[in-house]
């Protein structure tokens, strides 16, 4: 927000403008694409986990930039397989480098990695992810960026990594809130800077109710 007071007044508006139209065109396809599932979940396989739209997806990662314009960010950190799309459309905005978080080893990755666990809310089981130490180190300023927060696990993973690698986390940008769940007062609560674009407080009749 910082950002806005360093502008002319006609600007701003402008861009407070375009940040409201983002984010109910997101709510607006959060509505009319998205399905609940069960009590807690949310399947947006229709633009954001499985078929990917591109368009949205350019706007969330503008918004992103726009929130994090000032903050010299040198690297986006995510996790496979979501997070890849929309880090990798944010990262056109910022010019630097994504890193994905890989859940699998194989042969083809270093020996050399961060390691962290993470505890997978919708697979309900925990696994193990790995970035190699070639990729962040001391010098970098990380914006972490993911599809959902539900519990936090996969941010406080990724964030693991962060303070493994001794570099700076500038903070985490989320497309998906769900503000019923603990995730986001856990992050906030330790001061990590938590940027989501939309936010459910609950689900009513198997539609979600923003905040
Ligand atoms: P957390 O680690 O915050 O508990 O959960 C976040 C991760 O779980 C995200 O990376 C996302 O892939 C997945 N996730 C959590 N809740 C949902 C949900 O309601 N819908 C979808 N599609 N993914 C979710």
């Amino acid at each position: 927000m910082n950002f806005c007071h360093s502008i002319p007044e006609t600007f701003r508006t402008r861009f407070q403008a375009r940040e409201g139209v983002i984010m109910e065109v997101l709510q607006n396809a959060i509505l009319e694409r998205g399905q609940v599932v069960g009590e807690d979940i949310l399947k947006v396989d229709t633009f954001l986990n499985h078929q990917l739209d591109v368009s949205l997806l350019n706007d969330i990662g503008k918004e992103f930039k726009r929130r994090y314009a000032d903050e010299k960010i040198t690297k986006i950190l995510t996790i496979e397989a979501s997070g890849i799309a929309i880090a990798i459309i944010a990262a056109q905005y910022f010019n630097v480098p994504v890193v994905f978080a890989k859940k699998v080893a194989s042969k083809n990755l270093d020996e050399n990695t961060y390691e962290t666990n993470v505890f997978s809310f919708t697979k309900a089981k925990t696994y193990k992810v790995r970035v190699s130490k070639k990729f962040i180190d001391e010098t970098d300023r990380v914006l972490v960026l993911d599809d959902f927060l539900a519990q936090g696990k996969a941010a406080l993973g990724l964030r693991d990594i962060v303070l493994q690698a001794g570099a700076e986390l500038a903070g985490i940008g989320i497309v998906i809130e769900k503000g019923f769940q603990e995730g986001g007062s856990v992050l906030r609560n330790q001061g990590i800077r938590v940027d989501s674009l939309a936010i459910i407080n609950s689900f009513e009749n198997g539609r979600p109710v923003f905040k």
